[in-house]
């Protein structure tokens, strides 16, 4: 039971606290505004492609497959967590998609992303999911770093990143990475190839594309945090869940993930709804990853009989 103040604790004893407790909610308004402005784009650009023919539809999907591989099997699974290698041929094409992406430079994201893995669901946690599920999807973009975040942070390793050259330069050239692949090519390429107006390929190929993309990855933060099975560790809030493995091509064995992040699949099951591992394991065909990490399958099954929570699959 928390102690009472007493009469003789004035007010301005409690200032400091407060606002120790009250800076991390602050509100980032630049944020609130660029991601206001892209929605309200987003949904003209909705309305806009419904009645349209495949050709916006299909390169729309064809741009935001890239993208998500570039967050996916690019910042997430060779960068962050080092679960394959990669040639410079394939770091270069990853690091090309990743900027399609938009979601901070590869750098700036895994350390977010190791920073999320080594102190889930605390206030070190960049995306906390204890702090509601709007916060975990995207709000924690729109509020400034908790201190937590910015303190235990400094604990986490990420020099090795920066030591790929790739990297490096997507840093350094980021800017301008970005204005040309996420936003000037996807306008220009409908515009180019069959006519499209300006303004109606910036809304739709360009920002709602975008802004789809983003809420996919998003979603493995917030919805698979929330809902679904936990067969490997039962005292973790990550989940298995299908319908985030679909729109985040594969990245929805969460649960799974948290026990394992060294694992290249992110996922027991192969192919089953991993769109990245199969682009993987076909860049593994050409030759252009290697070292991929597994988890044999008697760790696996230990693991689930001693910490799952006694179901089989994801749901
Ligand atoms: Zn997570
Ligand atoms: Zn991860």
């Amino acid at each position: 039971m928390a102690p009472k103040s007493g009469n003789n604790s004035p007010d301005t004893l409690n200032v400091p606290q407060k606002r120790e407790k009250h800076r991390h909610l602050e509100i980032v308004w630049t944020n609130v505004w660029i991601f206001t402005v892209l929605h309200t784009a987003a949904f003209a650009g909705f309305i806009l492609v419904l009645n349209r023919t495949w050709r916006p539809w299909v390169f729309g999907v064809v741009y935001s497959y890239c993208s998500g591989l570039g967050v996916t099997a690019g910042a997430h699974r060779l960068w962050c967590h080092r679960a394959y290698k990669a040639k410079l041929p394939l770091r270069i094409l990853l690091m090309v998609f990743n900027c399609i992406a938009c979601q901070n430079d590869i750098y700036e994201w895994s350390r977010d992303h190791r920073v999320h893995h080594k102190f889930t669901e605390t206030d070190a946690d960049p995306h906390n999911v204890n702090r509601g599920f709007f916060f975990a999807h995207m709000g924690w973009l729109m509020h400034k770093k908790h201190p937590d975040v910015r303190e235990k942070g400094k604990t986490v390793d990420c020099s090795d990143i920066l030591q790929d050259p790739v990297v490096r330069f997507q840093k350094r050239f980021y800017i301008p990475l970005v204005l040309l692949l996420t936003f000037y090519l996807p306008t220009m390429i409908p515009v180019w190839v069959w006519g499209e107006k300006v303004w109606f390929a910036f809304l739709t190929t360009g920002i709602l594309r975008y802004v789809i993309t983003l809420h996919c990855t998003w979603l493995v933060n917030s919805a698979a945090h929330y809902w679904g099975n936990r067969p490997y560790n039962r005292f973790m809030d990550a989940r298995e869940n299908k319908h985030v493995a679909w729109w985040a091509l594969g990245e929805g064995f969460h649960n799974y993930h948290h026990a394992f992040p060294y694992d290249y699949s992110t996922s027991e099951y192969g192919w089953k709804l991993n769109i990245t591992t199969m682009f993987i394991d076909f860049m593994a065909k050409l030759g252009q990853a290697y070292d991929l990490k597994t988890v044999p399958n008697d760790v696996i099954e230990k693991t689930r009989q001693k910490t799952g929570d006694g179901t089989l699959t994801f749901q």
